[in-house]
């Protein structure tokens, strides 16, 4: 089989480069894959103590905890070193849910070695993570076909030239657990092939290297009409996570959630934050438009804005927000996996970066240039940010982006 680091042996190898968890002895012998949903796992037998156990494989998010538990009582092993949330003990993986969801493989070439992307997941911004990996597959491994296992409604960002695609009518709730219906289908179609390796699913892979058109077939703003194209902002907006004016208002805003209240004020106050914001981008620039898209009512922003918001979301609306993103020198949000696909397709971006977020910065941006101009065009601001702040962002990079790029690109060596 392959060797390469990114290729984890399922078959006829299964990955076991590892020690026995109860006795240590390396290199158990491997029974079976098991895809439990959003990890995939498979069944191993200590040829030493005998232990049998299943152990998480080393790929997604979970890719440096590996987690084991005894298959007799489940009882778990966790890794030597460091925290890893202890998942195996959840009711959700204890009893494992057996219900088949519709699942539909569509075959666009025949492949007798493949190499499985399990894009499934509960979060959002994880299963796109995911599915970017397939193009380091497709471009270095031509001759392994690319199996993505999608939920449905990321479906329309399977790019072109996979083998297959097996895409589950799942929701994204129901992608925590150990389901294994999932499995099932997985083992049935286990004899269809000579050799089958898992993808990684790296979570932050490099996104200057990934050609987001190939997924969203949307064609990215191109830095080279930064000047020229019409000046254009779009503002991504989110109800559970929004952009509050002090922390008073947020904390007020909690406490209505937690009462079961509608919790309109919060987005009624983004909406203020917003409409300020474009007022003063527009003092200096009354020629820029002006985009809002989100899940969320239209209108409350003012006058003279695109507003794209809608309740319903479906493939054509998915389309129309990127389209508004690649026309966008600058999108506006606040942080989180909202902003991969704005940030794949706009120029840049000011992200409202909560407190207690500090820790995941940038992991939601899709990083377009390795060069300087990373800190140009990404902009990262307070949590309570005042929409003077988040304009004079804005006018700046509008105002200085071509000395910058001049300096910083080509009066250099
Ligand atoms: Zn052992």
């Amino acid at each position: 089989m392959l060797q390469d680091r990114h290729f984890i042996p399922l078959k006829p190898e299964l990955y076991n480069d590892f020690g026995c968890p109860e006795c240590g002895t390396h290199g158990p012998e491997g029974v079976r894959t098991m895809v439990l949903g959003k990890q995939t796992a498979a069944e191993y037998r200590c040829g030493h103590c005998g232990l049998a156990f299943v152990r998480d494989l080393p790929a997604g998010f979970t890719i440096d905890m590996p987690l084991a538990w005894r298959l007799s009582d489940k009882h778990p092993y966790l890794p030597e070193e460091g925290w890893v949330e202890d998942w195996p003990a959840y009711p959700d993986y204890q009893v494992p849910k057996t219900s088949r969801y519709n699942v539909q493989r569509k075959v666009f070439r025949t492949c007798k070695r493949i190499i499985i992307l399990n894009t499934i997941d509960h979060l959002y911004g994880h299963v796109l993570l995911k599915l970017f990996n397939a193009q380091h597959y497709l471009d270095h491994h031509p001759d392994i076909g690319v199996v993505v296992m999608v939920p449905r409604m990321f479906e329309w960002l399977v790019p072109d030239g996979v083998a297959e695609s097996w895409v589950f009518d799942i929701k994204l709730k129901e992608a925590w657990g150990w389901n294994n219906g999932i499995d099932q289908f997985v083992q049935e179609q286990w004899d269809r092939y000579d050799e089958i390796y898992l993808a990684r699913g790296y979570s932050h892979p490099e996104f200057t290297k990934i050609d987001i058109e190939r997924f969203t077939r949307v064609k990215p703003f191109n830095l080279a009409d930064y000047g020229n194209a019409p000046r254009s902002v779009t503002f991504v907006t989110r109800r559970d996570r929004l952009w509050y004016p002090s922390a008073f208002a947020k904390f007020i805003h909690r406490v209505q959630r937690k009462l079961g209240l509608v919790p309109i004020t919060g987005a009624w106050l983004q909406d203020r934050l917003i409409a300020r914001t474009i007022r003063r981008i527009r003092r200096r620039y009354p020629d820029v438009r002006f985009t809002v898209v989100g899940l969320g009512k239209q209108g409350g922003i003012g006058m003279g804005i695109e507003d794209l918001r809608t309740l319903h979301m479906d493939e054509g609306t998915e389309k129309t927000w990127c389209m508004a993103y690649a026309k966008s020198q600058v999108v506006v949000g606040v942080h989180g996996s909202n902003m991969i696909l704005p940030t794949s397709h706009a120029a840049g971006c000011v992200e409202v970066l909560p407190y207690d977020r500090y820790g995941n910065m940038v992991q939601d941006i899709s990083v377009r240039y390795d060069d300087r101009m990373q800190l140009f065009m990404y902009r990262f601001l307070d949590e309570f940010a005042e929409p003077a702040d988040v304009a004079r962002h804005i006018v700046s990079m509008f105002k200085d982006y071509e000395t910058y790029r001049v300096d910083n690109r080509v009066n250099i060596f």
